[in-house]
């Protein structure tokens, strides 16, 4: 696979976002491959946060160069993309500011130094997904920006990673900062349908690879890890066999979260909208990956092995108390699956 990876580049790389969720994982890559990166970070205004700060300093401290701007500044960006011979631009900037990088497609244009733009993307395939609103205006605003890329004819590769390993809340936008559940588990529809899951750690490491890639210019890279493709009625089995008990099973059926999405409470019911999507209409497993625009992770780097959801979970019980993770013995509740449903939340 090396052969096929571009030679090395004199050129930088810059994250955009890597001080959130996502973009840590990708930055901490980076840094872990050696490359000469920078990291954009937004010091100013509403957005001084102590986490933030402590992310940046922490990248600082492993080799990363943090430049302080914001994407929506285009002559801030085009002057920094140039001045520090920036190749390749990863963002990964929140749903709230992913038409902030129209401005930053500009920058890069006028800069003329960048060789790869992967935009803020790392879910589905936005192009083959259909969630339900307020998703729906979520992918509109992603699609927005791919088709400006490609109208650009600036290089892009699309990470399109799946789920991030952990446990699926409807209710959190980022759920392995969780460890999965110790009193029940709420299973949405039958629970049989598949999903893929990859670990943060993973969507980092094959979104540095992607983006030195030859063979992914534009192409969307799909991350399908058939040792991850698990439904929640596996996965529930599989934390239950790491905390060595059972926990009662409650249902969640697509009205209820239906019901969440149409409340338009953001982000908590667009997390909604695609839980129904993933686990209901099944939206990652229901397509095979053939197009000439698509390519899978395990084609590129067939030697290059993901971190099973075993292993996730095994991490999760590391950093929970011994009685947390062992408090009960079966009980005769726990044993009893099929609880009646949750009322939704607009119940
Ligand atoms: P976060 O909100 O956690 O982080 C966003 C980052 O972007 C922050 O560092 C933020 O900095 C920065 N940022 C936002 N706007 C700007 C700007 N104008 N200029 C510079 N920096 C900016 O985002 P997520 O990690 O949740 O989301 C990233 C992507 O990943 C999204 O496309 C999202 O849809 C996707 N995602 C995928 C998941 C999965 O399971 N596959 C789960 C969650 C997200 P600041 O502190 O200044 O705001």
């Amino acid at each position: 696979a090396a052969g096929h990876e571009l030679a090395p580049t004199t050129g930088a790389t810059l994250v955009v976002g890597g001080t959130g969720y996502i973009g840590r994982f990708v930055a901490e890559a980076g840094l872990a491959l050696g490359h000469a990166l920078y990291v954009l970070v937004r010091t100013f205004g509403p957005f001084v946060s102590p986490s933030r700060a402590a992310t940046a300093a922490a990248l600082r401290e492993k080799g990363a160069i943090i430049l302080e701007g914001s994407v929506d500044d285009k002559d801030f960006m085009e002057k920094t993309l140039r001045e520090n011979n920036i190749h390749v631009v990863i963002s990964a900037v929140g749903g709230e500011s992913i038409l902030d990088q129209l401005c930053l497609l500009d920058a890069i244009q006028a800069a003329g130094t960048v060789k790869r733009f992967l935009p803020s993307e790392f879910g589905h395939d936005i192009d083959k997904a259909n969630p339900v609103e307020p998703a729906l205006s979520l992918y509109n605003r992603k699609r927005r920006v791919r088709r400006a890329v490609e109208a650009a004819g600036v290089p892009y590769t699309y990470i399109c990673c799946n789920s991030i390993a952990g446990w699926p809340y409807h209710d959190n936008k980022h759920p392995s900062k969780a460890a999965p559940p110790l009193d029940r588990f709420v299973i949405y529809g039958d629970g049989s349908v598949r999903a893929f899951f990859v670990a943060g750690s993973d969507i980092g490491k094959f979104t540095m690879r992607s983006a030195f890639d030859s063979r992914t210019v534009n192409r969307a890279v799909h991350f399908r890890p058939t040792c991850n493709c698990v439904s929640l009625n596996e996965m529930a089995s599989l934390w239950e066999r790491k905390i060595g008990r059972t926990l009662p099973r409650v249902r969640f059926t697509e009205e209820d979260l239906l019901a969440i999405a149409k409340e338009n409470e953001i982000p908590a019911s667009v997390v909604a909208a695609l839980t129904h999507d993933i686990f209901i209409l099944g939206c990652q497993s229901n397509y095979s990956v053939d197009g000439v625009k698509d390519v899978e992770v395990s084609c590129l780097y067939p030697d290059m092995a993901f971190r099973t959801l075993d292993d996730c979970f095994s991490d999760y019980i590391s950093s929970l108390l011994p009685h947390q993770a062992r408090e009960t013995r079966p009980s005769a509740a726990a044993a009893t699956v099929d609880q009646p449903a949750v009322p939704p939340a607009t119940a």
